[in-house]
């Protein structure tokens, strides 16, 4: 889109959106990167008073379960084994503690950059179990796939994941009634494609596709509340130039051939069956973390005062929790949401205390 072409859909969306006076509307982004570009372009500021946007679940840090963080400080600690993972994860808060406080009592954390990384990381430290930590949406599962492919056809006995990846559509079930409507997330969408949403539209759950421009999400905005307005569950896509009808086939062909469905447990949510993806077996059994090491299944105990859950499932807005900003800060988290850079309470930290 050229800027004035650009220009001239941001100033049609905005008119349809500043001329809405019908009933409250609630939208929730389920993306991290939408929260933050909401932020970023002011557009909660732009809105009328009758929208209202909800941020959801989308950030796979924050929705990550105190009980995987303490398998990794139990890998660590207890079965001597090298951790790799993306440097997020390392603040996420365990019940006893986190991945930097395993550090502090000499275990091996690794920061990586690819899942890749974390294969050769094995390959170079015979010696050493490499176990990475697997934690994502439909976006990023692909490549930790692909991880697990390589060190298959490269015969390493050394390497596996611990894995807390999630696929988004369940969850769109189970967060049913907390908007009218979802701005569903770009990046997953270019890998799922539209057929999901078609199938949530049968079940009368509706959203719209959204890019991450100031235009895309006020055109997002402006199609839902035009749709709303007609009564009918509806899924339309607007961010067609990275989100294609069927999306990325072979991406998700490498999923179905490395994973499997199973139950997930999403922090704030709770299990929703079917909305995780764990190594497929038998076939790739050998690089199942849990299985190899044989820990035992950890629950966790998130710290009470933490309101993370609440906040995913949109019931308050991060500056409700009571030690938001106080206790709670992007330097000494207290809860998943407030780690990431993607993280919901991190967005309203940057942004919000300003305003
Ligand atoms: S501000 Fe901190 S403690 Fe409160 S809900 Fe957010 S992450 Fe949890």
């Amino acid at each position: 889109m050229d800027q004035n072409m650009e220009t001239n859909v941001r100033r049609s969306a905005l008119d349809i959106i500043r001329g809405y006076d019908g009933p409250p509307v609630r939208i929730m982004e389920v993306c991290g990167t939408h929260t933050h570009a909401i932020f970023e372009q002011g557009i909660r500021g732009i809105l009328p008073e009758n929208i209202h946007l909800i941020s959801g679940p989308g950030c796979p840090v924050c929705v990550t379960e105190t009980g995987f963080i303490d398998e990794a400080v139990c890998l660590a600690l207890e079965k001597n084994a090298v951790i790799a993972t993306f440097g997020d994860l390392v603040r996420v808060p365990g019940t006893e503690m986190n991945l930097a406080g395993v550090r502090a009592r000499g275990g091996d954390v690794k920061i990586v950059y690819s899942p890749l990384d974390a294969v050769e990381l094995a390959k170079e430290n015979p010696e050493r179990q490499v176990v990475f930590l697997s934690v994502g949406f439909e976006t990023t599962v692909p490549a930790s796939c692909l991880a697990v492919k390589r060190a298959k056809e490269s015969g390493l006995k050394n390497f596996t994941l611990l894995t807390a990846n999630k696929t988004m559509d369940e969850a769109y079930r189970a967060l049913r009634g907390s908007a009218d409507a979802f701005l569903y997330p770009g990046h997953v969408s270019a890998i799922t494609g539209m057929r999901i949403y078609r199938e949530l539209r049968e079940e009368g759950i509706s959203g719209v596709v959204c890019g991450f421009t100031a235009s895309e999400i006020l055109t997002a905005i402006a199609m839902i509340i035009l749709r709303l307005g007609k009564g009918t569950a509806f899924a339309e896509n607007a961010y067609p130039r990275v989100v294609a009808e069927e999306g990325t086939p072979i991406g998700r062909a490498l999923i179905e051939e490395v994973m499997e469905p199973c139950d997930a447990v999403w922090r704030g949510i709770g299990k929703i069956p079917g909305s995780g993806l764990c190594l497929r077996k038998p076939e790739y059994a050998e690089f199942d973390a849990r299985l190899r090491f044989g820990i035992p299944e950890m629950h966790g105990r998130p710290n009470p005062a933490c309101r993370c859950g609440d906040v995913l499932m949109g019931r308050i807005k991060p500056k409700e929790c009571p030690i938001f900003g106080k206790v709670c800060t992007p330097e000494h988290p207290v809860g998943a949401c407030m780690v990431s850079s993607e993280g919901t309470c991190s967005a309203y930290y940057k942004y919000d205390m300003l305003s």
